[in-house]
């Protein structure tokens, strides 16, 4: 594929704002890269491979204004400035580019292999000299580049392409693309018709067309649950059709989607929906998937990016206490002090999330892992083994010592247990309690009630926090003029709809250090218009596409006209006195739902009746 047609389509991408229209072009785009369409998803993700494979070209905003000048004819001082007048090196990359000083003598049609290849080559050089290598390969793409080509271009190194295509989307588009194929096979057809209710025949047709869609949404998100590259998934689709798609299973080196935990407000509810459950002590450190492959020893984030070289401390541990060839487990790490057997503060165990200086802060702050998962052992996929067998699998599997433990657990069917449980979690500086279903398998990339926590009480006001993502900025007034930000529009993730709807604008509770953060990331994914996929009566002054998640606490939910989550009857949800906490790592589809909004509005309402006298 010509790299000037995967320009075309994300401009056309850049400038819908409707999912559906986003995911129709889409569709297409990827039918029409054939055999590049792995490559086509990963730079439309802004990404040189699978998000686990850290493939990264190395080029920093300096050294793209110089490969942008270079290939123009502009002196930096210039590209710099422009730069801070549009806020995006893209659109630095494609406005020099029009207007060009110099013409390049050799120039050839970029194809989307020689761009993705120049890329991968430049992620590959290092050490001396390898600054002028990259620069060389950056400003070679950009002297054969059209504007629109640059434009995209320049983009992809800073790893965001400012399109607003999640993988939700992604997905939606592959099934599109083989639901014909998927409805030729007469087994899938009747599973669908015996799942039909509509009985008037028009309607039927766009009901079948619907479910088959949907059902084979399902089956590709399942593979993706299991092997988190959407470029491979696509690419063997494309290779072999539904077969290909078969033939993916799990295998370690390759991540799986986390569950997520739901959330109840008391221990008499938790018991109410599980029953007998293992209630666990919940840790505040980083999720970690560790997965040994005989001596490798690889260790994946929660955003399934391999962190392996900032915690050779856990890697030993794993290659030392793992009894077992090939394993994937999962746990939570946290530096601990070992002398009063507590946790120590999060802000120091996030220290550790590090490039450099890894080896020394290892020694200063070693990590605990605490272990509560395993999905895969000596060859065996576990995830569909209930919890309680997994939990003993896990027991037998590693021999615990200071580097490495279990989570502390309890089993109980008693919410007066459960209660004491999390009250002494509490005090060993944690920060609540997870209950598990005993029954339940590990559900990849969802939550089902398998897994619910309880992080301190509610007791009528909102004291857990919510994840939100981003969507627009306030400039600064007054004292904050100087960090050009002052306030926040975020958002919660509506699952059915694929949408950001605002919750709540956030004015205070960040400090200094925060804002002259936010202000940094925020500028450098700021939107003229709004995002596609965000919903939103409020206009910020910068619209910002979801991306960064945020935790926040307030104290309450409140029904509000002004926000869009929820909205029915002309009232959204919306936050009273909401207050930053820190940035989380989780993708902006990751946030907390509408629909968890919902429950926690219903339960804090139950919760205030039952305390009034
Ligand atoms: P939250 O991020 O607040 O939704 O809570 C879920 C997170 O708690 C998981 O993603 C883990 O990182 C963390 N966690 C801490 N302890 C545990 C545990 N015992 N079991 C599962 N997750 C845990």
């Amino acid at each position: 594929m010509q790299f000037s047609e995967l320009a075309e389509y994300f401009h056309k991408i850049e400038s819908v704002s409707s999912r559906l229209e986003m995911m129709a072009i889409l569709s297409e785009m990827l039918k029409k890269s054939g055999k590049d369409v792995k490559k086509t998803i990963y730079i439309s993700q802004g990404i040189l491979g699978p998000g686990h494979e850290a493939l990264e070209a190395g080029i920093g905003e300096g050294l793209l204004e110089a490969g942008i000048a270079k290939a123009s004819g502009y002196p930096k001082d210039e590209v710099k400035k422009l730069y801070k007048q549009l806020g995006d090196l893209g659109e630095v990359a494609q406005k020099l580019s029009k207007n060009k000083k110099q013409q390049s003598l050799f120039s050839e049609k970029l194809s989307v292999q020689k761009v993705f290849g120049n890329f991968v080559k430049m992620a590959a050089t290092e050490g001396r000299g390898s600054q002028e290598t990259k620069l060389g390969a950056f400003s070679e793409l950009l002297n054969s580049a059209s504007p629109l080509e640059a434009k995209y271009i320049a983009r992809i190194p800073l790893g965001n392409m400012r399109l607003g295509v999640g993988d939700p989307t992604i997905m939606d588009a592959l099934a599109l693309n083989y639901v014909d194929e998927f409805t030729r096979s007469k087994k899938i057809r009747a599973q669908i018709e015996s799942a039909m209710k509509e009985k008037k025949d028009e309607k039927r047709k766009e009901e079948f067309a619907r479910k088959a869609r949907q059902l084979l949404r399902e089956k590709i998100e399942a593979k993706y649950n299991i092997h988190s590259d959407l470029g491979e998934i696509a690419e063997r689709l494309a290779e072999k059709g539904l077969a290909g798609l078969e033939e993916i299973s799990m295998k370690p080196g390759s991540p799986i989607r986390p569950t997520l935990a739901e959330r109840l407000p008391s221990a008499e509810q938790i018991i109410e929906k599980l029953g007998k459950c293992i209630v666990e002590a919940k840790y505040d450190g980083f999720r970690v998937q560790v997965h040994k492959k005989g001596n490798d020893v690889a260790i994946y984030s929660r955003q399934s990016e391999n962190v392996t070289h900032m915690f050779p401390d856990l890697v030993d541990a794993v290659r030392e206490r793992v009894r077992a060839k090939d394993a994937i487990i999962e746990g939570e790490a946290l530096a601990y002090n070992s002398v009063t057997q507590q946790p120590l503060p999060f802000q120091v165990t996030i220290q550790r999330k590090r490039k450099y200086n890894v080896e020394k802060m290892a020694e200063e702050f070693p990590l605990r892992l605490f272990v509560f998962d395993v999905m895969y052992l000596d060859g065996k996929n576990t995830m569909n083994l209930p919890f309680i067998e997994r939990r003993k699998k896990l027991e037998g599997a590693i021999s615990q010592n200071e580097k490495i433990a279990l989570t502390d657990a309890i089993e109980t069917n008693d919410p007066k247990k459960l209660e004491e449980f999390f009250l002494a979690s509490i005090e060993n500086g944690l920060e609540g309690i997870i209950a598990k279903d005993p029954a339940a398998p590990y559900i990849a990339g969802a939550r089902k009630y398998a897994w619910i926590k309880l992080k301190r009480s509610y007791k009528g006001e909102l004291n857990d926090s919510v994840d939100l993502a981003i969507i627009g900025y306030y400039k600064g007034r007054g004292k904050r003029t100087k960090f050009g930000l002052g306030g926040l529009l975020c958002a919660a993730y509506n699952e059915q709809e694929d949408s950001f709807q605002s919750i709540t604008k956030i004015g205070t509770g960040m400090s200094e250090q925060i804002l002259a953060e936010l202000e940094e990331k925020l500028s450098a994914t700021s939107e003229k218009e709004k995002p596609a996929r965000v919903d939103s009566g409020l206009s910020p002054d910068i619209w910002v596409k979801p991306f960064y998640v945020i935790e926040v606490v307030a104290d309450e939910i409140t029904r509000s006209p002004t926000h869009t989550a929820g909205k029915t009857g002309g009232q959204g949800y919306a936050l009273r006195f909401p207050r930053m906490i820190k940035f989380r790592e989780k993708k902006p589809e990751e946030a907390t739902t509408v629909a968890e909004i919902e429950q926690m509005y219903r339960n804090q309402k139950s919760v205030a009746l039952e305390e009034k006298p």
